[in-house]
């Protein structure tokens, strides 16, 4: 039995991850789900969205899977208090939504999304098939910015040899864990020499130790106007936060839709695997959410234990169920509910155990 802290989430979160868990049982994985408070549940027991001991519990467990999580613009910052070290003169640590206190506390530096083009489902890049992997702890979004004396304001991009090994080696054992052939680094090192340059050169540094993989280097505009133009020439692509968090939407609307693409941030200290989008008020308790995205974070989450075959069958199930308009929640264009597109994955899956 592996443990996996689990957190339904709030808004569709509750029905969607009671989708995937049905689909992780009837593959059969052996998952000891220890569901920890989180979001709305601890908001109302607690006071906070993400309390110490769920936070200390997830670490020590190694392991998430989480629903999305609403963020209330009246939540306090989340401090986690055995961080307070008042004599060191650090800045205590603070998250901004509970989602980001469980990938910070997990050391969270690569989040990665699969945007893959399902057979049947309207797409602007049929047979796409790519992994977008992201840099998440640091380049400009580590939001260091001050304004100056005459009203300039400025911000600065941190990228570091450390970061930068950690991920493009991350992106190089996941090609190869999952069978892929390819790893594009997208970059812009002909203008940002300090900065993306070193992110180029540890990748291409990188890229020497792994032969049986394909090695390829793209500026990050051509790599977007490629992605629009010959979506299926990409495979994994690996890149610094910014760029990787504007391209990630942009390879998951290409595929067809955010609701169909699974997603995982790994960390230093432990992984959370969950699904692209967001609670989606507008349609919770509804039972129509598409629950797919979820379900595949739940095969990532198989294939990285070491459940491969499972997480294929999942795959496999979920490509299957698609083929069929009559499978397509409302986000499709169609009319399925949560409920019946779950049970035509969970119908499909003894065809690919
Ligand atoms: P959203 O992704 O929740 O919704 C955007 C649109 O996509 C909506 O029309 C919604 O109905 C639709 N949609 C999303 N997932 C769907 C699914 N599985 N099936 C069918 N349709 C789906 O984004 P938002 O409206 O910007 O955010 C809503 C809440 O979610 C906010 O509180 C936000 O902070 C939170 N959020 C959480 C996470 C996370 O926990 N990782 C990520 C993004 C947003």
């Amino acid at each position: 039995m592996t443990k996996v802290a689990f957190f339904p989430g709030d808004g569709i979160g509750p029905e969607i991850t009671d989708a995937a868990l049905a689909v992780v049982e009837a593959a059969g994985a052996a998952i000891e789900w220890v569901r920890l408070p989180g979001g709305d549940d601890a908001r109302k027991a607690h006071g906070t969205p993400m309390p110490d001991e769920t936070l200390l519990a997830f670490v020590d467990i190694g392991l998430g899977f989480k629903g999305p999580f609403a963020v209330a613009m009246e939540d306090p910052l989340i401090v986690p208090q055995w961080r307070r070290d008042p004599g060191s003169g650090r800045r205590p640590r603070t998250y901004n939504s509970a989602t980001n206190a469980l990938r910070g506390e997990a050391g969270g530096f690569a989040a990665v999304r699969v945007a893959k083009a399902f057979p049947g489902v309207p797409a602007a890049g049929p047979g796409m098939d790519a992994v977008i992997v992201r840099e998440i702890s640091e380049d400009i979004y580590i939001a260091n910015e001050y304004t100056t004396q005459n009203g300039a304001a400025v911000a600065l991009k941190v990228i570091t040899r450390e970061g930068s090994d950690r991920v493009c080696r991350f992106a190089f054992e996941f090609a190869r864990r999952h069978a892929r052939q390819k790893v594009a680094v997208a970059h812009k090192a002909n203008v940002l020499k300090q900065t993306d340059g070193l992110f180029l050169r540890t990748a291409r540094r990188i890229a020497a130790e792994y032969p049986d993989i394909e090695f390829e280097e793209i500026y990050i505009d051509a790599a977007c106007a490629r992605l629009v133009e010959r979506p299926t020439s990409f495979d994994v692509a690996v890149m610094p936060n910014q760029y990787g968090d504007i391209m990630s939407d942009l390879a998951s609307a290409v595929a067809g839709s955010v609701g169909i693409g699974g997603g995982a941030t790994f960390g230093r200290r432990a992984h959370l695997f969950e699904p692209v989008h967001g609670t989606a008020p507008d349609i919770a308790g509804k039972g129509v959410a598409n629950p797919v995205s979820q379900i595949l974070s739940a095969a990532l989450l198989l294939r990285h234990i070491g459940d491969t075959a499972k997480g294929e069958a999942i795959e496999k199930a979920v490509a299957d169920a698609l083929l069929d308009p009559r499978n397509h929640p409302p986000d499709l264009k169609g009319r399925a509910t949560t409920r019946g597109v779950t049970e035509a994955i969970i119908e499909a899956l003894p065809r690919y155990l």
